[in-house]
């Protein structure tokens, strides 16, 4: 039988107020049991990261990019973070700068987003998408990823990171946001347009946008609360025109798991590395550039060499979390509070399956959902052992 995957997991909880019991002890030791050694001597090494826009700083905190930077250095790699220009350009908005992380910030498709490898997706009538050429051209990936909801696929993390952030913005954009319709959802042949007004005007999100010169109705997927909500399907009763299913949203999970696939095709197993942090988890992905709030307390790091095991693990964890309902923004309206349902699908819907593009993942040979946790320092382990005498500045200083 196959050896299941390990992922190692840093909790943000701690048994003692010691430096050796925390998350930034956890996260060198997880560096440590990851094994850089596969890296070799002028290695180019893209430390994949979503630096955020404007004001949102919630991604991943610049102390843990320096520790994996100088692991890199120290086996002899040459390390740099990538990401889509707009967030390279202005990274230095939110910390990130070659002073802070320690190796220089390059965009990911060149300074006009136009440096791409073309390459076909046989899925939905995408075709041709530009995949990233500087994530192309490296030897190693270190994926650093924040873990948080997705208001389509209901979550984004690894995956994501590569599926959508390697890509040129013109796939990006609009190739693979949109795929949702390649199923078809609405009849324009059984519906007259006072029947689609009224299905407008009864859905509590705007999802749904009526052109009655062209008669025509557009759905806003993100906004959809799908099986919270099926408004929309309760006023289409005896007629029939419009269906919310789920593999309309999983189609977007499914187009994820195509490129994601073809970006570590680029990159032999063993020069492949994972880092989630479930710190600031958020309903929205970082594309929104604003500071949002957290469904779940921070939970902590996970790391593997298994992209597939990573994301089921971290998507494990937080279902595991406490979920905060006061923290969830009004805009969502709905939320679903049933246990059985994982706290993304609670804010966005049941058919806005988290676990989907992990499920597509592993049918694509990606890796394996089936994982071997080993949580490193656990809270219960470092509250009995005897901590080192605590020094305080114990750092070189001014004074
Ligand atoms: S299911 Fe609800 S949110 Fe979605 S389109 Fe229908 S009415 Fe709008």
């Amino acid at each position: 039988m196959a050896k299941k995957p390990i992922v190692y997991y840093g909790s943000m909880i701690h048994g003692q107020a010691a430096r050796f019991a925390s998350l930034g002890s956890k996260f060198d030791e997880m560096i440590k049991k990851l094994d850089f050694n596969t890296i070799s001597k002028g290695d180019k090494v893209a430390l994949k990261m979503h630096l955020g826009f404007q004001e949102d700083f919630q991604t991943v905190p610049v102390y843990f990019v320096r520790k994996i930077v100088k692991a890199v250095k120290d086996v002899g790699g040459y390390p740099f973070v990538t990401d889509n220009p707009t967030a390279i350009y202005n990274a230095v908005d939110r910390g990130y700068t070659s002073e802070t992380c320690g190796c220089p910030l390059i965009p990911i498709a060149g300074l006009k987003d136009r440096y791409v490898y073309q390459s076909n997706i046989e899925y939905g009538g995408v075709g041709e998408i530009g995949f990233a050429g500087v994530l192309h051209d490296c030897d190693v990936l270190i994926e650093v990823s924040h873990a948080k909801g997705h208001g389509v696929s209901g979550y984004g993390g690894a995956i994501k990171n590569i599926a959508i952030g390697g890509l040129a913005a013109g796939s990006r954009w609009h190739k693979m946001h949109g795929i949702e319709n390649h199923i078809p959802w609405w009849d324009g042949v059984k519906c007259m347009p006072e029947h689609a007004e009224e299905l407008v005007k009864v859905c509590p999100s705007n999802a749904l946008r009526y052109d009655a010169k062209k008669h025509k109705m557009a759905m806003v997927w993100n906004n959809c609360r799908n099986s919270n909500c099926m408004k929309c399907m309760e006023a289409d009763k005896g007629v029939g025109c419009i269906e919310i299913k789920a593999e309309n949203f999983q189609t977007f999970s499914k187009i994820m798991a195509f490129t994601a696939a073809k970006v570590l095709e680029g990159f032999k197993p063993e020069k492949r590395f994972f880092f989630n942090f479930l710190l600031d988890i958020t309903p929205q992905c970082n594309c929104l550039g604003m500071i949002q709030p957290q469904i779940v307390p921070d939970i902590g790091v996970t790391a593997s060499k298994d992209i597939v095991a990573i994301e089921e693990a971290t998507l494990d964890l937080i279902a595991g979390a406490t979920f905060l309902p006061e923290m969830i923004p009004l805009y969502v309206g709905i939320v679903n509070l049933d246990k059985n349902l994982h706290p993304f699908q609670r804010i966005w819907g049941g058919f806005k399956n988290p676990y989907d593009q992990v499920m597509f993942a592993e049918e694509l040979g990606l890796g394996s959902r089936k994982y071997r946790l080993i949580e490193i320092l656990p809270p219960s382990e470092t509250v009995g052992m005897e901590a080192p005498k605590i020094k305080y500045e114990d750092q070189p200083t001014f004074y």
